[in-house]
């Protein structure tokens, strides 16, 4: 058995692992503030069980996996699992997105151990702007942990900037300044209307083009389309003069970036989830915890990825968006 291939034809490599649900920040366009049902514990795959569907997806033919959540690194013993995943032989891409609160003290163990590219959420430079967008969070453990993961030699490292007009949008120019400064990539997010705090989100909508209009009137030119500025993934990237660094623009609502995708997920109680906007999930883990065979396993996973849909619904019908959380689905 090898090759995971959806029914329309979009070849699977690339799988996205939520390993908590749990997070230190409550970005309002992602969990509300209060409230939150967290999974209990036991719900949680073990990072054995995770080591082992990970595993089997690598059999399968995923050469890509990206650690997320909630936040990675609230959730203890990730170093010793990572070193676990690196063993992996088929695994040739391992990646981490964080809000990077607690990475200055992990980035170089993290690096040593096999992460070697990350994606950090960073919405604004000022600090008060920030806590109010992540509702508690404190910037300058933020900057710090993206410095720490410049100097571990992460890279690409990409921040993400979740676009939001009236909260942010006045910092469009001047967070690309900072990540040129730094060398790091910088992808502009629309809001997404996924879960109640995601729907309350896009509230602060501004669209694709807009971002656009405002970075070419800032570099004075013509954006140019980076080298491989369209791959699988929902970013557009551009180039930055003629420097390393690229500005990429994921834009959900505005368009459609199903037709190329390339990934599905994991919850961290073991869900497998087809597409971001849809609710079509199958457990992994209760085979798992059947004691399924490996090969049982793999048929749980070849038939889910057979009902992979074609595309998100977001824009199609408001009854029908998932009042999911993008924490749980680690973004
Ligand atoms: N905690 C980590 C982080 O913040 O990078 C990983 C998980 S977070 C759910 C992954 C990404 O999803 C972040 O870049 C975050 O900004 C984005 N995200 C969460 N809710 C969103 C929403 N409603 N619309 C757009 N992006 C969202
Ligand atoms: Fe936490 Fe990331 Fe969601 Fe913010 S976006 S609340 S940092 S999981």
């Amino acid at each position: 058995m090898t090759g995971l291939i959806d029914p329309f034809q979009r070849v699977i490599r690339y799988l996205r692992v939520s390993v908590t649900d749990r997070c230190n920040y409550r970005c309002f366009y992602c969990m509300p503030s209060q409230g939150m049902q967290w999974e209990e514990r036991a719900e949680f795959l073990s990072f054995e069980e995770l080591t082992r569907v990970i595993r089997l997806f690598t059999e399968l033919g995923v050469d890509k996996v990206r650690l997320t959540g909630g936040e990675p690194l609230v959730r203890r013993g990730l170093l010793d699992f990572v070193k676990q995943l690196q063993a992996l032989p088929g695994l040739k891409d391992l990646s981490m997105s964080s809000n990077a609160h607690l990475l200055s003290d992990q980035a170089k163990d993290l690096r040593a151990a096999g992460v070697s590219r990350v994606n950090i959420s960073l919405d604004s430079l000022d600090p008060d702007i920030f806590r109010k967008i992540t509702v508690n969070g404190d910037l300058a453990p933020v900057l710090r942990g993206i410095d720490a993961a410049l100097e571990a030699g992460m890279h690409p490292v990409k921040i993400n900037m979740v676009v939001m007009r009236g909260l942010n949008d006045g910092e469009i120019e001047s967070m690309l300044d900072y990540a040129v400064e730094r060398g790091a990539d910088l992808r502009y997010i629309e809001t997404m209307p996924i879960g109640e705090a995601g729907i309350s989100g896009t509230d602060y909508y501004m669209p694709a083009v807009e971002i656009l209009a405002r970075l070419k009137k800032h570099l004075g030119e013509e954006l140019i389309p980076a080298k491989g500025g369209k791959g699988a993934g929902p970013a557009r990237y551009y180039q930055v003069g003629d420097g390393p660094v690229r500005v990429g623009v994921i834009s959900a609502l505005s368009r459609h970036f199903c037709d190329d995708c390339n990934r599905v997920r994991l919850t961290a109680k073991g869900d497998l989830v087809l597409c971001l906007g849809q609710e079509d999930r199958v457990s992994l883990r209760d085979g798992l915890r059947q004691g399924y065979s490996d090969d049982q396993i793999k048929e749980v996973i070849l038939d889910a990825i057979a009902k992979k849909p074609r595309s998100h619904e977001f824009n199609d019908d408001k009854s029908k968006v998932s009042l999911r959380h993008m924490s749980s689905l680690g973004g």
